[in-house]
């Protein structure tokens, strides 16, 4: 592994924080109960620390410790929470809403519910990746029994009115679901304010461990009833049965106040890490586009398109900095990402976007060396662009008529 690499992909996964690592440590290899046995210490401690991380995480979103579900991440959550309502009120109603820029696992969920007969709006977002209300509204009908919209999305770090969506669903009768695996831990987020009455989370994406994460399910106005995914033991109150991942919880758990108790700062500090990009990276380049909002948005994501230039040159020459272009669960193929044709980025542009996650263990002088490596690699880039050259020399490209090869 090359250790001079600098690692701001963090909207992808973030490096577990060693106050974290050591929380787990002693649930490995002295205190290796499972929290299911009942019939001595070893379950008890372990069922003890479990609990200790159910509250820590429900703290966090102002939830009770009862309303929380523990999962093996965001992705499991989400097939929970929409799958498992859509069979539960199955009687009720088989109309689902999501938006256009969910992560996979939440539009493929829903994808699958279109196969087993249900129907599924998708709403679109404005340029910024905001969901259109009025659209929203619009598309609900009597037959309508969940909408879920992310939190804050991954690619380009938006973040919804979620306030205002809990309300127009409070007001119509029908359950909010929210993917908030990048907005937990990284910004305040309460359910009982917002109105949110599912709500999903991942502890690797805040410097927890991999393989965790965790569901909230309200219990009173309304109690949320959902159908398990997954059946066994009846663990998690028969919801998500499968041996706990005790070490993996105790983790989130820890992760998760560390996050919290950080969060003012750590804010204010991303945000100057953020904006000396910015402002560092477009003195050096012109024609370099900010996607997403600036104001509504996680401050340590920036997703920036450099036009003129190839992107997988781009990324390419940028081998010292491990960042992604589109989606990470995307990037294999060159397709631009659903959530730029979302936002209305063209092709072009959509194709030379690069993702910058900074993090918690980012520092400034590391995003020195990103922005000059950076203005560097698109400036030599587009020395061999000969559309450059045209704009530079003040060819509107919109009026050139290209002729026919
Ligand atoms: C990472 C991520 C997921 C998936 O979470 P896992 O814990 O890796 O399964 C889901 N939604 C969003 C918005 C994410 O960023």
């Amino acid at each position: 592994m090359q250790h001079d690499m600098i690692y701001m992909d963090n909207n992808a996964t973030t490096r577990t924080d060693p106050r974290v690592v050591e929380a787990m440590l002693p649930w490995f290899t002295e205190k290796y109960g499972n929290a299911h046995s009942r019939n001595h210490a070893f379950g008890w401690e372990a069922e003890e620390a479990v609990e200790t991380a159910r509250a820590s995480v429900a703290k966090a979103i102002g939830a009770e410790a009862r309303e929380i579900i523990f999962t093996s991440g965001a992705t499991e959550s989400n097939n929970l929470a929409i799958k498992g309502v859509a069979e539960f009120l199955a009687d009720k109603g088989n109309h689902l809403i999501t938006s256009t820029i969910e992560h996979k696992c939440v539009s493929d969920s829903m994808k699958a519910l279109e196969r087993s007969g249900r129907q599924v709006t998708f709403i679109g977002v404005d340029r910024e990746g905001r969901i259109d209300l009025a659209a929203l509204e619009a598309a609900i009908t009597d037959k309508t029994i969940l909408i879920s919209i992310m939190a804050a999305n991954n690619e380009i770090g938006t973040v919804q009115d979620l306030a205002a969506i809990g309300k127009l669903c409070k007001s119509r009768g029908v359950l909010f679901h929210t993917d908030a695996a990048q907005l937990v831990g990284k910004q305040p987020i309460d359910v009982e304010a917002l109105g949110i009455d599912l709500l999903s989370m991942s502890a690797h994406k805040i410097y927890g461990p991999k393989g965790v994460g965790a569901l909230y399910i309200r219990r009173a106005k309304p109690r949320v009833r959902l159908v398990a995914q997954i059946d066994g033991g009846g663990q998690e109150r028969g919801l998500r049965s499968g041996t706990l991942n005790v070490t993996g919880i105790v983790g989130f758990g820890k992760a998760l106040e560390i996050a919290v108790a950080e969060m003012p700062n750590e804010r204010a500090r991303l945000r100057s890490l953020r904006d000396r990009f910015l402002t560092r990276i477009r003195e050096r380049l012109d024609h370099i586009h900010l996607n997403g909002s600036l104001e509504n948005r996680i401050e340590g994501n920036l997703n920036i398109s450099f036009a003129f230039v190839e992107g997988e040159s781009l990324l390419m020459s940028l081998k010292e900095v491990a960042v992604s272009s589109g989606s990470a669960c995307t990037s294999s193929t060159l397709e631009p990402s659903h959530v730029m044709r979302a936002i209305g980025v063209g092709e072009e542009l959509a194709h030379t976007s690069i993702r910058f996650g900074i993090g918690r263990f980012n520092t400034e002088a590391e995003v020195d060396r990103v922005v000059d490596m950076l203005a560097d690699k698109v400036s030599r880039l587009r020395e061999m662009s000969p559309l450059y050259e045209m704009v530079k020399d003040g060819v509107d490209l919109q009026s050139v008529k290209w002729s026919p090869h």
